[in-house]
Order: structure tokens, then C-alpha cells, then sequence
């Protein structure tokens, strides 16, 4: 089944001093529980193309479909709602949210969604399965390591049970050893079913995927 498809899509930004062709004519399918890593030079587009999957901006021209819709039709509101519910995102600068302690921070975008908080029964569960200990659960983020604050930002990106998980550089700011316990997670996550995508300069870390798609200047190699 296609979760994700791209026909012909370009993204160009329009600057002063000229136009950037970003991603230029890209035909790219993702299947729904595939493990993908996007690699490529600095500038060649990898950012731009997990932004379109993530619903953060949309196609110059082509077509981009994220489970069936067609992502250039969509209203603003569509477009944050695909993103919410079906879109998790991890990043290298883990971007927890200092004031928020652990359990608030993975909380947050369900609180943003349905507007409850309280951490459940499958908060905590997710807590375990990312290898987060109870007596951490109402530290704030700065207390924690940079293995243990990702493992946190990988739950808070699962609280919604999206289908997709969108990584960019997730071991960028970890050590070796660090980084290969975050892959063995994100391994057992799309063995549970996620769909992840994955944004690496690591050719280490990319053999954690089972495909890798090269970018060249905007264009798929
Ligand atoms: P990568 O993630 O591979 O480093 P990016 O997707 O960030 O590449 O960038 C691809 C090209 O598009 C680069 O030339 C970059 O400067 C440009 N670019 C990316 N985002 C923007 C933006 N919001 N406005 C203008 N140019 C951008
Ligand atoms: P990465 O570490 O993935 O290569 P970048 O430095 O390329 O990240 O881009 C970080 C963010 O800044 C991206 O989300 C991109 O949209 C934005 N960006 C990149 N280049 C430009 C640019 N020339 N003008 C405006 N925004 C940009």
C-alpha cells in the first residue's frame, strides 16, 4: 500500500537574487511501513523534502499525496490535520520544551489535539518503550542526557499514534553508541508498523533503513 507519492513534484523558493529549485521534478513512492533514509550533500533538497511529506509546505507544481489526498488541494486546517493526526516529527536539536517537565513534554500534542492532558495508560507505556525510567518522568528536559532527552521527543512524536515518523539528523547530536540505541528504537517502531522516513548524512545510520534514496541537487539519483 502507497502511504506517500510524489508525481513530478518541484519546490522552487523565490528569492531576490533569484529563484532556488529546491527539489526539481521528483517521482518518489513510499510504502506504508517501509524504513527509508534520504541522503545527499548539504543543499541538495533532504529538508525540503521531509518538510512537503510533513505537511509544512506544499509543491510549486507536481502532486504530492500523503495517504490518498493530494496535498496541494488541501486548506491550511486540512493541511495541519493530516499533519497532527497522521505525522510524528524528530529532530537532531531534540526540541523539547524546557518549561514542561518529561511527561508534560510528550503529553503536549495530544493535549494540542483533543485537549486533555493526564498521562494515560498508553503514555506510560510508551515511556517504557522508549527506555525512559519512572523516576525521570517529572525531570525537565535539561536534567536528562541527549540519548534519554531524544528518547523523550520519539514518544511525544508517537503520542498521537501517527502512521508516518519524519527523522531529521535524529542522531545528529548523540555519540556512536548513544545514536545506535536510538536506531535499535526506531527500528522496533517500524517493526510495530510506523512508516519512517529519515534524513541522514551517516552512511552508518542510514544502514538502519531498508532503502536509501539519494538527492543531488533537487533531484532523486
Ligand atoms: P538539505 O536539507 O539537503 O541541506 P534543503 O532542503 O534545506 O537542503 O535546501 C535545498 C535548497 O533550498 C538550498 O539551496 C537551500 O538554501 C534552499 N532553501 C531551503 N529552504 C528554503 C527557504 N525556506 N527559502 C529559501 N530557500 C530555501
Ligand atoms: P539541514 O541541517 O537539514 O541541512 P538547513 O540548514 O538546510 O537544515 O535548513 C534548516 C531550515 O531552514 C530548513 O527547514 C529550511 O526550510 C530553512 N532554510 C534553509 N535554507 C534557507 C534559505 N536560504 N532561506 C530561508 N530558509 C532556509
Amino acid at each position: 500500500e502507497t502511504i506517500i507519492r510524489f508525481v513530478d513534484v518541484s519546490k522552487v523558493y523565490p528569492l531576490p537574487a533569484g529563484d532556488v529549485v529546491a527539489l526539481d521534478h521528483v517521482d518518489l513512492e513510499i510504502r506504508a511501513g517501509d524504513f527509508v533514509a534520504v541522503m545527499g550533500p548539504s543543499g541538495s533538497g533532504k529538508s525540503t523534502l521531509l518538510n512537503l511529506i510533513g505537511c509544512l509546505d506544499t509543491p510549486t507544481s507536481g502532486t504530492l499525496y500523503i495517504k490518498g489526498k493530494d496535498i496541494g488541494t488541501l486548506s491550511d486546517d486540512d493541511l495541519t490535520r493530516l499533519r497532527r493526526d497522521h505525522i510524528g516529527f524528530i529532530f537532531q536539536q531534540f526540541n523539547l520544551i524546557p518549561l514542561l517537565n518529561i511527561i508534560e513534554n510528550v503529553e503536549f500534542p495530544r493535549v494540542l489535539k483533543e485537549r486533555r492532558s493526564g498521562c494515560d495508560e498508553a503514555c506510560l507505556e510508551l515511556l517504557d518503550a522508549v527506555g525512559l525510567e519512572p523516576e525521570l518522568h517529572t525531570h525537565r528536559p535539561t536534567e536528562l542526557s541527549g540519548g534519554q532527552q531524544q528518547r523523550v521527543a520519539i514518544a511525544r512524536a508517537l503520542i498521537n499514534e501517527p502512521e508516518i515518523l519524519l527523522a531529521d539528523e535524529p542522531t545528529g547530536n548523540l555519540d556512536t553508541h548513544t545514536g545506535e540505541g536510538i536506531m535499535d528504537l526506531l527500528t522496533q517502531m517500524n517493526r510495530r508498523g510506523k512508516t519512517i522516513i529519515m534524513v541522514t548524512h551517516d552512511t552508518n545510520i542510514a544502514a538502519y533503513a531498508h532503502r536509501r534514496v539519494h538527492i543531488v541537487d533537487g533531484r532523486i539519483a
